[in-house]
C-alpha cells in the first residue's frame, strides 16, 4: 500500500477517534449543566416549601409546619454547603454529601464536581456568581425560622412584628425568585452554547473525514484509471509485438533456411566436379554464405538484446565510441574505397553506451554497404554535436540514396530495397528505431535517390 494512502487511513482513525472524545467530553460536560439546571429545580423548591412551611407556622404555630420548614431549607443549604466545599477545594466526600442533600442525583454528582472545578473561572463564572448571591437570601431565611420559632414559642408576637415579618419573608422570597431565574437562564445560555460549539466540532470534524476519504477515493480512482491505461498500453505493444513475432518466425525461417539451400548446392557442386582446382572456389563461396549466415544471427542477437535489455545511462567517450565502430568496420567489403571523414564537436556523454554503439554502428555498416559504386569520390562523414539537451549524431553519405517510397519504409521489420546487398536482412533500422525510442530520442533522415543520405539521430542527454 503506497505511504500517502496509508497516512490518510492513519489520519481518518485518529480524526475519528478524536471526534469521538471530544463528543463524549463535550456531552458530559452539557448533560453536567443540565444536572445543575435540574439541581436549581430542586434548590427552588426547597426554598419555596420552606417558605410555605415558615409562613403556616406563623399562622397557626402547629411544629408540624416548622418540621417541614426545617426539612425544605436543608436542600439549598446543602447546595450551599457543597458550593463552600468546592470553593474551598474541601473534601471530596463532604461536598457529594452537600449536592446529596440538596437533592441532585448521586450519579451526577462525580460529574458536577469536576466541571465546577474545572469551569469555575470561565463558562460558569457567571452562573456561580449568583448562586454565591443568592446564598445571602437563604441563609437569612434559615436564620428567620428559629427566631420566629422563639416568638412563636413563648407567645410575645404581636401583630405589627407579625405582619412585618411576612412583609420581610416575602421580600427574601422575591430576591431569591430573581436570582434563581437569572441563575437556571445563565446555565440554559452556557448549555445552548456548549451545544452549539459541539455542533460545529461535529460538522468541522465530518467535513474533515469525509473530505479525507473522497480525497483518498479520487486518488484511488485516478490510479486505478491509470493503471487501466497502463494495462490497455501493454495490451497494445503485446499485439504489436504478437504481430512482429509473426513477421520475425516467418523471414527468420525464410533467411536462415535460405544460405542451408546454397551449401547444399555447393556441396552437390564438389561432389560432382572432379577438378580439385574448381573445390577451392566453391568453398570460398560456402565460406561467404557461412559469414553471412553467423552475420545475420548476429543480427537477431542484437534484435533481441535491444528489445529485452533495460536501459543503462553512464557517461562515456563518444569518441572513442566512434572510433570502435569505425575500426570495426574498415575491412567490410568495400570499405577501403571509401573517405570517412569524422567532426566530432562533443565528447563525454551520460546515455546507453551499448545502444548508441549499435546506432552508430548500423549507420555506418549501411553507409559502406549502400555505397554507390559508380562514384569515384565515396565519402561517409560522421558527425556529433550537442544540440540544447540532445547529442546529435549524424552519419551522411553520397551512397545510392533513398526513393521517397523507400523513405517510409526502411525503419519496417525485415524491410530490404531493392538495391539491397546479398547480406541485407531488413533488421538493422528496425533494431535503430528501437533503441532510439528506448532513449527516448528521435531520427531525422535526409535522402536522395543517387545523390546520397543523412541520418540524424537526437538522443536526450541530461548533464
Ligand atoms: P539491411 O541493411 O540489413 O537490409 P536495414 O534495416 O539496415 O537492413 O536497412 C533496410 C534497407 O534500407 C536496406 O535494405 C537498404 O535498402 C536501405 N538503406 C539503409 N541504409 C541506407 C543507406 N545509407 N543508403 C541507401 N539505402 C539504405
Amino acid at each position: 500500500m503506497k505511504l500517502k494512502s496509508l497516512f490518510v487511513i492513519g489520519f481518518v482513525m485518529v480524526a475519528s477517534l478524536l471526534l469521538v472524545f471530544i463528543n463524549y467530553y463535550t456531552i458530559t460536560i452539557l448533560s453536567t449543566v443540565r444536572a445543575y439546571i435540574a439541581g436549581e429545580s430542586e434548590y427552588s423548591k426547597g426554598q419555596k416549601t420552606a417558605l410555605l412551611g415558615l409562613m403556616a407556622y406563623l399562622e397557626t404555630g402547629r411544629g408540624e409546619f416548622y418540621r417541614n420548614f426545617e426539612e425544605s431549607i436543608k436542600i439549598p443549604m446543602g447546595d450551599n454547603k457543597a458550593r463552600h466545599g468546592l470553593d474551598a477545594d474541601g473534601d471530596v466526600r463532604s461536598i457529594s454529601a452537600g449536592f446529596i442533600e440538596g437533592k441532585n442525583h448521586p450519579d451526577d454528582v462525580g460529574n458536577m464536581i469536576w466541571v465546577y472545578r474545572t469551569f469555575k473561572n470561565n463558562i460558569l463564572k457567571e452562573p456561580i456568581r449568583l448562586w454565591r448571591d443568592a446564598e445571602v437570601e437563604i441563609n437569612e431565611l434559615a436564620a428567620m425560622g428559629p427566631e420566629i420559632r422563639k416568638e412563636v414559642e413563648t407567645g410575645k408576637m404581636t401583630e405589627a412584628v407579625r405582619l412585618a415579618t411576612i412583609s420581610k419573608i416575602v421580600t427574601v422570597s422575591r430576591d431569591l425568585y430573581d436570582k434563581e431565574s437569572a441563575f437556571s437562564m445563565e446555565l440554559s445560555i452556557t448549555a445552548r452554547r456548549i451545544n452549539s460549539m459541539l455542533l460545529a466540532i461535529d460538522i468541522i470534524g465530518i467535513l474533515l473525514i469525509a473530505g479525507s476519504i473522497i480525497a483518498s477515493m479520487s486518488v484511488m480512482m485516478r490510479r486505478l484509471h491509470l493503471s487501466h491505461k497502463i494495462a490497455e498500453e501493454k495490451n497494445a505493444e503485446l499485439t504489436e509485438t504478437n504481430k512482429d513475432l509473426d513477421t520475425f518466425i516467418y523471414s527468420v525461417s525464410h533467411d536462415l533456411r535460405s544460405p542451408n539451400t546454397s551449401l547444399k548446392g555447393l556441396i552437390q557442386l564438389i561432389q560432382s566436379d572432379p577438378d580439385p582446382e574448381n573445390h577451392k572456389e566453391y568453398v570460398a563461396l560456402m565460406d561467404g554464405v557461412v559469414e553471412q549466415q553467423d552475420a545475420f544471427i548476429r543480427e537477431i542477437l542484437d534484435f533481441f538484446r535491444s528489445k529485452r535489455s533495460s536501459v543503462s545511462c553512464k557517461p562515456f567517450s563518444l569518441h572513442a565510441l566512434v572510433e570502435d565502430v569505425i575500426r570495426a568496420n574498415v575491412f567490410a567489403p568495400g570499405a577501403q574505397k571509401i573517405a570517412i571523414n569524422k567532426e566530432l564537436k562533443t565528447d563525454e556523454v551520460n546515455s546507453d553506451e551499448l545502444r548508441v554503439k549499435m546506432i552508430i554502428n548500423n549507420l555506418l555498416s549501411n553507409a559502406i554497404k549502400y555505397s554507390d559504386n559508380q562514384k569515384t569520390d565515396r565519402v561517409i562523414n560522421i558527425s556529433t554535436e550537442k544540440v540544447e539537451n540532445d547529442v546529435v549524431i549524424a552519419v551522411e553519405d553520397n551512397g545510392i540514396g533513398l526513393s521517397n517510397e523507400q523513405k517510409e519504409r526502411i525503419f519496417d521489420l525485415f524491410y530490404t530495397g531493392k538495391k539491397s546487398s546479398r547480406d541485407s536482412s531488413g533488421l538493422g533500422l528496425y533494431i535503430l528505431r528501437q533503441n532510439v525510442e528506448k532513449l527516448h530520442g528521435r531520427v531525422e533522415l535526409e535522402s536522395e535517390l543517387c545523390v546520397g543520405s543523412k541520418f540524424m539521430v537526437y538522443i536526450p542527454c541530461p548533464q
